[in-house]
């Protein structure tokens, strides 16, 4: 038996980094929302019991540092499962790049094989057992809208931001998230007011939304690849109606509301940027699969 699975990739719209805890994680109060492009999962039953994946994509690890990997033993080991699973990812969403697509590939996992071996979990338990694995992969369980808190794991949805195009700009390097981590220092970067984004996507008030976005995260990273600074500045200058780097980086998104514009700002980018993709806000919390 055989089971296809979507695993979209998610931006952050505001993303602010509180303080440092105790346990060496960041109190973050973000706002996540899942867009239209998505890796495929395909779960395919095995007797056997192993877990194999397959990637074609030689920045993807096929063993248990994959985050698919480790969400079906994760659940094998909770939940007693004797059988296996081959696992066969096609990347879509860039690797390293903000997206959150090992934790979408993870989460996917954890969804379809739920299905698979009919273990009945909800999508709250899923969600619990998902921030075991990391802590955007409770988010990557529902989709949507979000804002994410505690290390990111504790979610409260809200409602749909108003529709727009997403013009991605990811430069050939890729990020650490660990090193943007530390590098950070609190006390010396601008944040951004999360309660004002989340006023303006129940607003439905898209000039808000342009006005609000804000990432914490990324002068460090511009500090660290000034590069992704500079992409961030000519995607202005296209005419983007806003522009932020997503998660740690060193992808970069455009806001846009007009097809025309969408298209410029595609076709100004493609001459000196890796990868460029236009998508549209998925944002709503619909069937993933
Ligand atoms: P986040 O936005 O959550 O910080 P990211 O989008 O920056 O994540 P990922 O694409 O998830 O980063 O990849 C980070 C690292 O995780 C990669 O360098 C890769 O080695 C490893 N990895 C493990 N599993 C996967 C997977 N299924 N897909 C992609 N990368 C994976």
């Amino acid at each position: 038996m055989k089971l296809l699975m979507k695993a979209p990739a998610k931006i952050n719209l505001s993303l602010d980094v509180l303080k440092k805890r105790e346990d060496g994680y960041h109190e973050v109060k973000m706002i996540m929302t899942t867009i239209d492009l998505a890796d495929r999962i395909e779960l395919e039953h095995l007797e056997k019991d192993v877990i194999r994946i397959i990637s074609h994509n030689r920045y993807v690890p096929d063993d248990q540092r994959n985050l698919a990997y480790q969400a079906a033993r994760l659940l094998k080991e909770r939940y007693n499962v004797k059988t296996g699973v081959a696992i066969t990812i096609t990347k879509v969403i860039p690797v390293a790049a903000g997206l959150a697509g090992g934790s979408s590939d993870a989460a996917a996992t954890l969804r379809g094989l739920n299905k698979l071996w009919k273990l009945g979990l909800s999508l709250d338990k899923l969600a619990e057992l998902g921030a075991e694995i990391g802590s955007d992969v409770s988010f990557c369980v529902y989709g949507g809208t979000a804002i994410a808190t505690g290390r990111g794991e504790k979610i409260e949805h809200i409602s749909t931001p108003p529709s727009c195009w997403i013009v991605l700009a990811k430069p050939v390097i890729g990020v650490s998230t660990a090193d943007v981590y530390k590098n950070l220092k609190i006390e010396d970067v601008t944040h951004p007011d999360v309660d004002k984004m989340v006023e303006a996507i129940k607003g439905k008030d898209y000039d808000g939304v342009c006005r609000e976005v804000g990432n914490v995260l990324e002068s460090v990273t511009f500090k660290m690849h000034p590069e992704v600074e500079r992409i961030k500045e000519q995607m202005k200058k296209f005419g983007a109606d806003a522009v932020l780097m997503s998660g740690s980086g060193p992808t970069v998104f455009a806001l846009v509301k007009h097809d025309s514009r969408m298209q410029r700002l595609c076709n100004g980018l493609k001459g000196f940027c890796h990868q460029v993709h236009a998508v549209r806000l998925l944002g709503e919390r619909e069937p993933l699969d």
